[in-house]
């Protein structure tokens, strides 16, 4: 069967973006927010809807970014946000021996500062030594705000008056101040040098789309920079993903929400899956992704589709996945042994089942 993925064998795919914070500080109106950003951008189909996550590829990025980002600086295609937000699915989502999200963004409302959930999150990212950055969200809300909808920061920053700019830099200083607590060296982003020593933080407001486009700028250098190893994988081997969701689905049965993070995986494909007993061993019925929402009038929902490369969201069809866990492990088998994949699997089940105990 052929292959639909046009890149070489070995690529880079695009860094996994979580997004993590306290209730109501506007995780999923930022998800929102770039979502949106991304559709007007692009041409139509230019942003995909995946299964539970996101594609903002490069171009659209830097045309959201616009002097921000020169895509010839770059090679990722872009950046994939899982779609559910907070810092259950962080914990849930985990690859071989890390979280599943390369990079995260902690949104921190700047009027309502540190809360308990914010401290939660930053405990999760340090824990699990994911790279992120702070989204100091709702600057709209410093009241005598000038929303200019979608500017860069300094841009929206130059036409505040002083007394606006100096309530902004306050809240923000605020928040420096309680990283700084937690033994976070951080900074506004364009004081920081090096991502890897200090935490940047992006004011943004979800709202008007203000510091969106620095804050995808920031996501992608920072992806560049120190994580493009890691993002180096072999295209067309084997898929390796997680699982985020274990849905019935009308017509289909059983089908585990999957984020693909390395290889390929095809509708003929054996796989094996975490399950809540024994690994599962099951084949491919279909793949599923969410037909563009012109197509749906009396169709399914979802399209299916031959195969799909890393990273990406995909819908998996297949028998015998009642089962199945989310956050359980999904490995394709194709020209191994059958036993060596049920044992990587039962490995990496182990490894999350001792995770699990440690965080009681
Ligand atoms: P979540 O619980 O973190 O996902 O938070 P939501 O995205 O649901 O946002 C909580 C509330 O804050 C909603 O009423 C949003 O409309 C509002 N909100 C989120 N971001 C902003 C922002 O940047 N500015 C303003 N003014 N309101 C915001």
């Amino acid at each position: 069967m052929s292959n639909t993925d046009t890149r070489d064998p070995t690529s880079l795919r695009t860094p996994i973006v979580a997004v993590l914070g306290h209730v109501d500080h506007g995780k999923t109106s930022l998800l929102d927010k770039i979502r949106g950003s991304a559709v007007i951008e692009g041409e139509a189909g230019a942003i995909t809807q995946h299964i539970g996550a996101t594609a903002v590829p490069l171009d659209i990025i830097s045309s959201i970014a616009g002097d921000l980002v020169d895509p010839d600086d770059f090679d990722l295609p872009g950046l994939l946000f899982i779609d559910t937000p907070g810092h259950h699915s962080f914990t849930t989502l985990r690859s071989r021996g890390g979280a599943l999200a390369d990079i995260a963004i902690l949104v921190v409302d700047v009027n309502d500062g540190f809360q308990p959930q914010t401290l939660e999150a930053l405990e999760i990212l340090k824990r699990s030594q994911t790279p992120f950055i702070v989204a100091a969200n709702k600057i709209d809300t410093v009241p005598g705000w000038n929303a200019t909808e979608d500017a860069p920061i300094t841009e929206t920053y130059e036409s505040q008056s002083d007394r606006v700019r100096s309530r902004l830099d306050e809240s923000l200083y605020e928040i420096i101040g309680n990283l700084s607590d937690e033994d976070l060296s951080a900074d506004l982003y364009w004081r920081v040098q090096n991502f890897q020593r200090n935490v940047g933080v992006v004011p943004v407001s979800a709202m008007t789309g203000e510091g969106v486009p620095d804050l995808l700028t920031v996501m992608m250098g920072l992806s560049q920079r120190y994580m493009k190893e890691e993002m180096e994988i072999d295209v067309t081997g084997p898929g390796v993903g997680t699982v985020l969701e274990v849905k019935e689905e009308k017509g289909f049965g059983t089908t585990i929400d999957t984020v693909l993070y390395d290889g390929t995986i095809r509708d003929d494909d054996t796989l094996v899956v975490g399950g809540q007993n024994d690994p599962i061993v099951t084949d491919v019925r279909a793949l599923l992704q969410p037909r563009p929402l012109a197509e749906i009038r009396t169709e399914s929902r979802f399209e299916k589709v031959e195969s799909v490369s890393a990273a990406t969201g995909i819908k998996v069809a297949a028998p015998d996945l009642a089962d199945a866990m989310a956050g359980a492990p999904v490995r394709v088998v194709r020209d191994r042994p059958l036993e060596d994949v049920v044992d990587e699997v039962e490995a990496e089940l182990a490894d999350i089942a001792v995770d699990t105990d440690e965080q009681g």
